[in-house]
């Protein structure tokens, strides 16, 4: 049977951005908790998939219980603009930010360069559903396509933009994307909330 103590750091080498000595730091950090700390721990954990789930309208995780997360929910959120996203931490970002009171979509993930199969990389068929339904209940005006400024990216905007057409003309939406204050080849989940705040405010249609 492998070292536990190794065990655990190669799970914690795994995680992103994660390497081989701050793995083993994460591992002596739990060896100093206490027994009901590490508990709480692997019980958060354990339950992690059966807690989270995903919203039946943006698709983020959340772990409210209900089919439908607090964003969707909120009366108060500006229904007729959809910010589409490909990640949660996205989202957190933004939201961080606090310069965004629309809806948003989550992806789940972009469209790889020469990818054959799209559609098995990102939600599109449910983000098309969404739209339709949105313009319908909550006379949706706007989407905005905001994915990392890299070529994945840019790729997984264009893809999205050439599938949106044909909604976008029927029911008179604008697209936009965020103004170029986000730099080339940054992630959005590591921008600061000032730089989000300034490419939304600067969109323009696309
Ligand atoms: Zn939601």
């Amino acid at each position: 049977m492998p070292d536990v103590f190794e065990k655990l750091a190669k799970i914690f080498k795994d995680f992103p951005g994660i390497g081989p000595r701050q793995a083993r730091r994460f591992v002596y950090h739990l060896l100093g908790r206490s027994e009901s700390q590490l508990k709480e721990f692997s019980d958060l954990v354990g339950e992690l998939k059966k807690l989270v789930k995903t919203c039946s309208l943006c698709c983020r995780f959340h772990s409210s219980g209900a089919a439908v997360c607090a964003i969707c929910r909120d009366k108060g959120r500006d229904r007729s603009t959809l910010l589409v996203i490909s990640k949660d931490s996205d989202l957190s970002a933004i939201e961080q930010s606090g310069v965004y009171k629309g809806l948003y979509f989550v992806l789940g993930g972009t469209v790889p360069i020469l990818e054959k199969e799209p559609e098995r990389k990102i939600r599109i068929r449910e983000l098309l559903a969404q739209i339709l339904e949105r313009v319908k209940k909550d006379k949706l005006r706007e989407i905005i396509i905001s994915m990392n400024v890299n070529p994945e990216g840019e790729n997984t905007a264009s893809y999205l933009r050439s599938r949106l057409e044909k909604l976008v003309k029927e029911h008179s939406l604008k697209l936009a994307a965020p103004g170029r204050g986000l730099s080339t080849g940054l992630e959005l989940e590591y921008s600061d909330p000032e730089t989000i705040k300034n490419a939304l405010e600067r969109r323009s249609g696309v």
